[in-house]
């Protein structure tokens, strides 16, 4: 038995953050017991745990015998450790396990280190260089230690972005310091720990525009939060004498002039390695006016310094490095082909004369084998480096690129593809969730999803990160994130993000803003965007079983409920959400325009759905935090909607009156069908979705519950369908189609390869990757249960269909690792699975299988192997729901049709506008009895569909 994972607020060995609740968690692996019975946390102030400050003592737990939720005890998941901790310190931690198999081990040690106190002054001022320089500044400060170092430490920040380097190496492993927050509101520093030696010392800083002051966000014309470099930083020495010492910026430091000759994040940045070594230096000031709001303030140290809060950031690293290959275009370009649809830039080194130049563009797709870039709009996307004629590895500093391809202009015949690096930077994030089914497309479509996570979580949750936007655009946000939850461990990203969404909230009154940061693009107040105030939050405490992040953001969410209700009322409406601007179903197929964005759906019974969503996820978090008269508020307003949505958009009959996929989606995805009208409701969905011949028009709001609401009302082989539909639209049509991650439009590139000309066509959107939810829960089987969060309880209910012959996932929760696996073998279902330690599973007969007595059953911790019937009925067959086209194609098929209607084959009048047999046969040309039509489709469903 081992111990791993151990993190602390869902981060391994954090250094320098937001300590204020320290949260411990650990997952227990290769145990043969089942669960933990007992567990003891240590933590130290040394390494050798000598300077004990916790002990926990052995703790015993206890569980809920039905749900299975940790009730007393050390739950491994979630920890909060009941102790207060010192700033500026290192702690180390450890803990000790026994299960109920009489087995006890102690983990290796994880250790975090706190920022400076909340109310601990800074010994330093924000310094900007005193005069203005041609290139971006160095801020540098030599320092002579005349005695040996036993630690040092820089608690700092650079604005607009930032890097360290110590003794003329950068520091740390991170890019594009601080990252993107909202700066008006808080500015993050950071912690480095860096090795100084008794003797000469240079500590430098480069300084860049970043997001903070470059061209960046919807008014790319003006600097979003700052107009001035500045940077504060304070060294804390320890001496090995045991002395200490701080050094603070201040007017000692010098500027002098980098080589960094310009950077912003859409249009790249210039490096000119022939200036900025002159050895020049300059004096420095106390940044007087760091930003606008400052400069009314009066006192613009003392006020931004009181802005100044230990980060929540996870760290922004380069991930992975990608060797690119060269393709010669006909038009005569070259041009580096990663492979993939990346987020971060191309490092290179190659040899270049002095004074000569390279630049790099950046694109997305080939056109007829060409560069092309017009859909990254106004963003120029360009690296240009000028050689001083020494070899060496050359990067940006303080922008990054969307792309798959990079056009060299430049390029010369003795380099090699090899001296160029693709490097993938991201968000810190642990990956957590892999699919393997027999469907080489469907594996590559979650492979692009991840790749769509990977290339979109960049400090915050963006919308893509290639044109002139790369905003965290809250709908898409909203609508992925539970695809992001199960794909990686998104805690310590997203409860960053909450704390940004909840600062600019605040500045549009409880609305929400449509992007976060807003960085001076101050709208807000639409539905589904809006909910990302709410569904993110409940969707991590769902996933990762800490309810710190409800906590942290409670108030947010209840502020953009009432927000909805103040609206509401303002118009008299009680419970409907039936005023405001709203994007509807963004990018829906049946808007009232081909190509228009905003869809068919009533955007009012959006809103009064969401609306509905929110409120229950905020009396769910209310009761969590035993905020009790909030809940019994809002579980009664959450009812009152309900009753007012049924009342308004169900007739008396139970007939859905907004008559589109997205419309059906929501209702049944949310459960806001009438009882009496369900089945009804079903047997209309089903029509509704063969009406379009069950291929898919919804947006970004219908698209993420398509295909749960489809298996929710018994039509899961639609849902396959729509998932396993290789032409336009689905996510199959872009993987053939070449994607590597996925679009913004279903039709961003059209069937021969050209753009969309409608414009906005991003090639990596994470949005319509939410489909993944519907593959973990459904056709993998694994939802999550509300009473034991964290995987601590699951239920394992799978949704197999012929349409593949096996599918297996990986899955590591905080809790451990899941297996869920399902395979064909004859009339057979064969299911493997894999129960982590200290869990358990209520498992369903798999959907379509015969149904077996003792199902559901509850299984604890283990591995699992397991054999159901496979129910001949569910097998695939032709039926009138199959496409006449095809199925003219199929000779038996088409034997049979001729058999009961030889008429359907020789031309009923406008056929084309028809997609299914039924509708053919249903035709008043075709003149067939009701009885006829029924015996034919009897007789297709004995036909098995291959195809
Ligand atoms: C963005 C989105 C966003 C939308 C809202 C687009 O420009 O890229 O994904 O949600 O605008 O209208």
């Amino acid at each position: 038995m081992k111990i791993t994972h151990m993190k602390t607020n869902h981060i391994i060995n954090p250094l320098g953050f937001d300590m204020e609740e320290v949260r411990l968690s650990y997952i227990v692996e290769d145990a043969v017991g089942k669960k933990q019975i007992a567990a003891q946390i240590l933590v130290a102030t040394d390494e050798a745990f000598e300077q004990i400050v916790y002990d926990s003592k052995k703790v015993f737990n206890g569980y809920d015998a039905v749900s299975g939720k940790v009730v007393s005890g050390i739950d491994n998941a979630c920890y909060v450790l009941p102790m207060e901790v010192k700033p500026r310190t290192g702690y180390f931690w450890k803990v000790c396990v026994w299960t109920d198999a009489d087995e006890t081990a102690w983990s290796e040690t994880a250790w975090f280190e706190t920022a400076k106190g909340k109310n601990e002054e800074w010994q330093a001022d924000f310094i900007t260089p005193a005069v203005t320089l041609k290139n971006h500044p160095i801020m540098e400060k030599k320092l002579t230690l005349d005695k040996e170092v036993e630690r040092a430490r820089v608690y700092m920040v650079g604005l607009g972005a930032y890097e360290l380097f110590v003794n003329g190496e950068k520091t740390g492993d991170e890019y594009l310091l601080p990252g993107l927050h909202v700066y008006d509101s808080w500015l993050q520093y950071q912690t480095f720990a860096i090795n100084l030696h008794k003797g000469e010392n240079v500590l430098e800083v480069l300084l860049g525009n970043g997001w903070y002051q470059g061209s960046y966000g919807l008014k790319p014309a003006e600097p979003c939060y700052g107009r001035q470099f500045c940077v504060i930083a304070e060294l804390h020495i320890l001496y090995a004498d045991g002395t200490k010492e701080i050094i603070g910026t201040d007017e000692s430091w010098q500027a002098r002039e980098s080589n960094v000759v310009e950077d912003t994040i859409y249009h790249g940045e210039i490096v000119n390695a022939m200036e900025g070594c002159d050895g020049k230096r300059y004096p420095v000031k106390k940044a007087e006016v760091p930003d606008a709001e400052t400069a009314e303030k009066g006192n613009s140290q003392e006020f931004f310094k009181s802005k100044l809060q230990p980060r929540l950031s996870p760290y922004i690293k380069i991930q992975e490095r990608i060797t690119p290959t060269l393709i010669h275009t006909p038009k005569g370009e070259a041009v580096l082909d990663m492979g993939q649809n990346m987020t971060g830039w191309v490092e290179f080194s190659v040899e270049l004369p002095q004074g000569e130049e390279i630049c790099l563009k950046y694109g997305e797709i080939l056109q007829e084998g060409n560069f092309y870039r017009e859909n990254l709009r106004k963003a120029r996307c360009e690296f240009k480096y000028i050689s001083d004629g020494e070899k060496r590895p050359v990067r940006p500093h303080f922008t990054f690129y969307g792309f798959r391809y990079v056009k060299v202009e430049g390029w010369r015949d003795e380099w090699k593809p090899e001296d160029f690096c693709g490097c993938v930077i991201h968000s810190d994030m642990e990956r957590t969730g892999w699919l393997e089914t027999s469907n080489e497309l469907v594996n590559k479509l979650f492979e692009n999803i991840w790749w769509g996570q990977k290339g979109n979580f960049l400090d915050v949750p963006t919308d893509c990160p290639q044109r002139d936007e790369r905003m965290g655009w809250t709908g898409d946000a909203q609508v992925f994130c539970d695809v992001a939850c199960f794909n990686a461990d998104t805690y310590a990203f997203y409860e960053k993000f909450g704390k940004d969404l909840a600062y600019d909230q605040t500045k549009c009154g409880g609305s929400m803003p449509f992007v976060v940061p807003m960085a001076g693009y101050n709208m807000h107040g639409a539905t589904a965007w809006g909910e990302a105030a709410t569904v993110i939050p409940w969707q991590n405490y769902l996933h990762f079983g800490d309810k710190h992040i409800l906590k942290a953001q409670y108030d947010s969410m209840k502020a953009w409920v009432e927000h909805i209700r103040v609206q509401a009322a303002n118009i008299g409406s009680k419970n409907l959400w039936l005023n405001g601007k709203h994007f509807g179903d963004w990018l829906a197929l049946d808007g009232k325009v081909q190509g228009g964005v905003y869809g068919r759906t009533d955007a009012h019974y959006i809103a009064s759905c969401y609306y509905y969503y929110s409120t229950t996820l905020l009396a769910k978090a209310a009761k969590l935090l035993e905020r009790i008269e909030d809940a019994i508020i809002y579980e009664r307003l959450a009812v009152n909607i309900r009753e007012d949505i049924q009342e308004e958009y169900f007739t008396a009959s139970g007939r859905l009156a907004v008559d589109t996929q997205t419309a059906y989606a929501m209702a049944a995805f949310l459960k806001l069908v009438p009882e009496k009208a369900w089945k009804r409701f079903c047997g209309d969905f089903r029509k509704k979705m063969q009406a379009n011949n069950f291929k898919l028009e919804t947006g970004f709001v219908g698209t993420p519950y398509l295909l749960i609401a489809l298996s929710e009302c018994g039509h899961f082989d639609i849902a396959y369908k729509l998932l396993l539909q290789e032409g336009y639209p689905g996510w199959l049509y872009e993987v053939k189609q070449g994607a590597t991650t996925v679009w913004e439009r279903w039709n961003s590139v059209m069937e021969d390869g050209s753009m969309n000309p409608q414009g906005m066509n991003s090639l990596n959107h994470y949005a319509y990757g939410a489909v993944a939810s519907w593959i973990y829960r459904y056709l993998c089987g694994i939802s999550l249960s509300e009473d034991a969060v964290g995987f601590r309880a699951v239920d394992i209910h799978m949704y197999p269909n012929r349409a593949l012959e096996q599918a297996a996932l990986k899955l590591e929760t905080v809790n451990g690792k899941y297996i869920t696996k399902w395979k064909y073998c004859g009339d057979k279902l064969q299911v493997e699975l894999n129960i982590p330690f200290g869990c358990q599973a209520c498992v369903y007969t798999p959907e379509g299988c015969v149904e077996e007595s003792g199902y559901p059953l509850t299984l604890m911790s283990g591995c699992y192997e397991l054999e159901f019937d496979v129910a001949t009925d569910s097998e695939s067959t032709w039926s009138l729901e199959s496409d006449w086209r095809e199925a003219l194609e199929n000779s038996t098929v088409r034997a049979v049709v001729e058999e009961y209607f030889p008429q359907a084959i020789r031309g009923i009048a406008f056929q084309k506008e028809m997609y299914t047999l039924g509708e053919v046969t249903g035709s008043p040309f075709a003149q067939l009895a009701d009885e006829q039509i029924a015996a034919l489709d009897a007789a297709l469903r004995k036909i098995k569909y291959e195809k």
